[in-house]
């Protein structure tokens, strides 16, 4: 392939994943909504939702009669036109869902995994839930590839799970490919944490800020939207944020430093403290906050789910009251906007977004 095919290929492909990000974010759209939206001309538009049109990725749903000037087709995305399978892997569970072109989670399955399972037991059980999964055979066609949302550390580049913290099997093991080879499927891995902010980026479209995802589920990480992307950092490992240190002469953590926020934090749970435990992951987040400037912050995981609005509170007050200046430095925290499937939706929708996304680039 010559360069400038090369060229002209990306822009065709960039200019469809551009009509893909607005049509997912507004409900219906126009030739003219795209042309305003992004500056392309009202020809190359037009070429680009034929060419999506006969690719079924989006239809006509009526057209709009202006009482002056021509009437104009109103385009919507055809949700149902692709889907991806998500999945979570924690250290006890693997949950996988169905996800839509529009975003919307279709079903849910959680199996249980055996304890300090090897990559040969979670294959298994990745490859008999997806064959369990409702219209198996009629979606195939339909199915864009895997997202594994897997516990840290690992290589998201090489697609190689490290030392998977609490599971001793799995010592760079190269799951990407093993998965891969297994399902018959192009697989995405990533860290969970990181499934999890593009899972809310995702559904919040254009209007998603800097924001994190916080996630308390045996561990304790965070998850980076910076700049209109995920933000994995140097080696793709971003997010040990449980392996911070609150306390210099804490208890040792499974990490092998001392007073790390996750050993502290989970000492208080382990406790029956709730409430202590809520306010350790507070100052975890105030320290966040203060570093990097968020607008937002999301929680999540089970532990933390499970506890809610005890945690929703004491991060609530901390962020009010421990960052100076928080009538300008303003921050809004919330639970997750899909609940326990978070990790797992955003896998999916990682899926969806390499081939359907708009790369590397803000949202609309
Ligand atoms: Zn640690």
């Amino acid at each position: 392939m010559t360069r400038t095919t090369a060229d002209v290929t990306f822009l065709r492909g960039y200019n469809q994943a551009l009509v893909m990000a607005l049509g997912r974010t507004v409900r219906t759209f126009e030739r003219s909504t795209v042309v305003d939206a992004t500056g392309l001309t009202p020809q190359a538009v037009s070429k680009v939702l034929a060419r999506l049109s006969a690719d079924g990725l989006i239809r006509t749903a009526g057209v709009r009669r202006p009482g002056i000037g021509k009437p104009a087709v109103v385009y919507e995305i055809v949700p149902d036109s692709r889907y991806a399978i998500g999945a979570h892997v924690a250290r006890r569970t693997l949950r996988l869902v169905l996800v839509d072109l529009a975003g919307t989670v279709h079903h849910c399955a959680v199996s249980p995994l055996p304890g300090d399972f090897t990559p040969e037991q979670l294959l298994d059980a990745l490859s008999s839930g997806i064959d369990a999964l409702p219209g198996g055979a009629d979606l195939r066609g339909r199915l864009t590839g895997v997202g594994i949302g897997m516990i840290g550390p690992l290589d998201h580049a090489r697609g190689l799970v490290r030392d998977a913290h609490g599971l001793r099997h799995w010592h760079d093991v190269p799951l990407r490919d093993l998965a891969e080879a297994h399902l018959g499927l192009p697989v995405h891995l990533d860290k969970d944490v990181t499934a999890g902010i593009t899972a809310e980026a995702w559904r919040h479209g254009g209007t998603f800020g800097d924001a994190v995802l916080i996630m308390v589920e045996s561990g304790i990480g965070g998850g980076f939207w910076l700049g209109g992307t995920a933000h994995r950092g140097a080696h793709t490992n971003a997010g040990e944020f449980g392996h911070t240190v609150v306390a210099l002469d804490g208890p040792p953590c499974v990490c092998g430093r001392h007073g790390c926020l996750e050993i502290v934090h989970n000492h208080a749970a382990e406790a029956g403290d709730i409430a202590r435990a809520a306010r350790v992951l507070a100052v975890g987040v105030v320290n966040l906050l203060q570093t990097l400037d968020l607008s937002r912050v999301v929680l999540a995981g089970a532990d933390l789910l499970r506890h809610a609005q005890t945690y929703l509170a004491a991060v609530e007050e901390a962020v009010h009251t421990d960052v100076p200046r928080a009538d300008w430095l303003t921050t809004d925290v919330t639970l997750s906007s899909l609940g326990p499937d978070v990790i797992a939706a955003g896998a999916a929708m990682q899926v969806l977004d390499k081939h359907y996304g708009v790369p590397d680039l803000a949202p609309l």
